[in-house]
């Protein structure tokens, strides 16, 4: 079986949901060059705990996690089924990595999650498993655990992390627009993209310090955190392909990225 790529992706407002756009676009043309998963794991930045979580439930709920929005997003049900025994193997690797995992079988699919798998496979019929996020530990610990789970991309499995390449909702006040965009989104995008190409980890791991803008475009980093889960679970050589889906009101970069393993020629 060809090995999975891993995924990060920039799943947007909530209205992304009903108004998909250019994201939308790209992420449906994005499944169809994929292999089919049997499962897919997904790291989402709207499930936040202090310790590695795994969602467990057979059948998880689709939670509207979001306020003042219109009715017909609430409307929306992604009734993928859970997957409990990829859940208790993804318990097993992470507790293996030395990272203490709790395993929770009630969990739903928060809008982190079903928002980019809706667009990714609408007819939800691959298990799901969601995976939280721990913004208190930072990348070298999201890294980490995205190594552990590189594994089960030999078994068909689809790691994503889904978060936003920018994403300071406290811009949502000063006026920017499609036409005006925020001055920090293109400088924080692009040394993003270079950093993933020229393959250079540790200072993707260092990004608050190192990248221009860092704080403006993440004031809180749970966003990015994410794409280290993928870039993690893409293993040791991974190329990074950006796929571009332009800037959202000019300020949340909707970038998805695609981590494909790099076989070396014998
Ligand atoms: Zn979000």
């Amino acid at each position: 079986m060809t090995a999975l790529p891993s995924l990060y992706i920039s799943h947007g407002s909530p209205m992304t949901a009903i108004q998909p756009g250019l994201v939308g676009e790209r992420l449906a043309e994005l499944a169809q060059q994929l292999p089919r998963p049997k499962a897919i794991v997904i790291a989402t930045a709207h499930w936040l705990a202090r310790q590695p979580h795994v969602g467990g439930a057979a059948r998880p709920e689709t939670i509207h996690d979001f306020y003042g929005f219109p009715q017909a997003l609430f409307d929306i049900q992604y009734p993928a089924k859970g997957d409990p025994s990829l859940a208790a193997q993804v318990t097993e690797l992470l507790d293996k990595a030395g990272l203490p995992t709790t395993l929770d079988p009630t969990q739903g699919l928060d809008h982190g999650a079903w928002v980019p798998l809706r667009l990714l496979y609408p007819k939800a019929d691959i298990p799901v498993v969601p995976l939280s996020i721990q913004p208190q530990l930072g990348p070298i610990h999201q890294y980490t655990l995205g190594r552990a789970l590189a594994p089960l991309r030999d078994e068909g499995v689809l790691v994503i992390g889904s978060g936003s390449i920018t994403h300071n909702l406290h811009d949502f006040r000063a006026g920017y627009s499609e036409e005006r965009e925020a001055p920090y989104v293109r400088p924080f995008i692009e040394w993003i993209e270079r950093k993933l190409a020229e393959g250079d980890v540790p200072a993707l791991l260092d990004y608050r310090r190192q990248a221009p803008f860092a704080e403006r475009a993440h004031p809180t980093d749970e966003h990015l955190l994410p794409l280290f889960v993928a870039l993690g679970a893409a293993g040791e050589d991974s190329r990074a392909t950006r796929i571009d889906a332009g800037i959202d009101y000019g300020l949340l970069a909707m970038d998805t990225y695609r981590f494909d393993h790099v076989v070396t020629a014998q």
